[in-house]
């Protein structure tokens, strides 16, 4: 009887959530039944890209009742991504900006990497990945901009290593005018002390120089697939899609 119930509540979640899609994810019991996968493993998307690259946008619509530092899980979406908390979406910025807000003894220390475009220390940021992971359901994690340096790569193989495994790496291709353009764009309602231009440079450099190894190390163990994202929004987001889906139907028992 008690092994039934699990699955009942999710199907119940699922029910109202179709009904009342605007209900608080906190009410939904399908965030703490898990999804099963191939291996019985978690499994994770490392979603990479500079800064304006567009990681957030293409994330937050492939998953669009996570918003990134909640539970994350994603129970409605376009093409194939209907299923409940098949997949969660975590933004590593949007986590530690939340952090941040809260009366904690890291807010100072997050605040002053963003602020001068360089890197929060990884034991801080991936903390925080692994409590969003563990309070999810999903079988597949979108992770927005996570590692960004040797340091996060590092922290996540010691403390995650092959409890997560990480299925692909999306690369967001961008040319550098573009992006500087549309923080600048997005500099003016976002409210973020790091969408100014000196900023916005620092943030450009490390991209390059310690983003771009992490990405070329998983190019070599052929984890990277790029997408252009120098492109309007639906179309990268089509091609996004069909990348995720593929994956998601290899990882999620049905
Ligand atoms: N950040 C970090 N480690 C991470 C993710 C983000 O230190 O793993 C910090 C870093 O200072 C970065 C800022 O948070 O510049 C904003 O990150 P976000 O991903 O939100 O920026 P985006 O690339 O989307 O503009
Ligand atoms: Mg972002």
């Amino acid at each position: 009887m008690s092994s039934l119930l699990p699955g009942a509540l999710a199907f119940a979640g699922t029910i109202l959530y179709a009904k009342y899609g605007a209900l608080s994810s906190t009410f939904l019991p399908s965030r703490v039944v898990p999804v099963k996968t191939v291996d019985g493993k978690k499994h994770v998307i490392f979603v990479l890209g500079g800064p304006g690259a567009g990681k957030g946008t293409v994330c937050s619509r492939l998953c669009p009742s996570g918003d990134g530092d909640g539970d994350g899980d994603c129970r409605k979406g376009r093409g194939g991504l209907t299923v409940r908390s098949t997949h969660a979406f975590f933004s590593a910025g949007d986590l530690l900006r939340a952090e941040r807000k809260r009366d904690s003894p890291c807010a100072r220390v997050i605040n002053d990497a963003i602020s001068s475009g360089s890197f929060v220390p990884a034991s801080i940021t991936l903390g925080l990945i692994k409590s969003a992971f563990e309070g999810s359901g999903a079988g597949v994690f979108l992770l927005d901009g996570f590692p960004r340096n040797e340091d996060n790569v590092g922290a996540w193989e010691e403390g995650v290593g092959g409890g997560v495994v990480v299925d692909l790496v999306l690369f967001l291709e961008c040319p550098e005018e573009t992006m500087l353009g549309r923080i600048m764009d997005r500099g003016r309602t976002s409210g973020r002390n790091d969408d100014t231009l000196e900023v916005a440079r620092k943030r450009f450099e490390n991209f390059r120089r310690e983003t771009m190894p992490i990405v070329n190390k998983y190019e070599k163990e052929g984890k990277v697939v790029r997408v252009r994202s120098d492109r309007p929004v639906d179309r990268v987001y089509d091609e996004v899609e069909e990348i995720v889906v593929k994956n998601m139907e290899r990882v999620i028992l049905a």
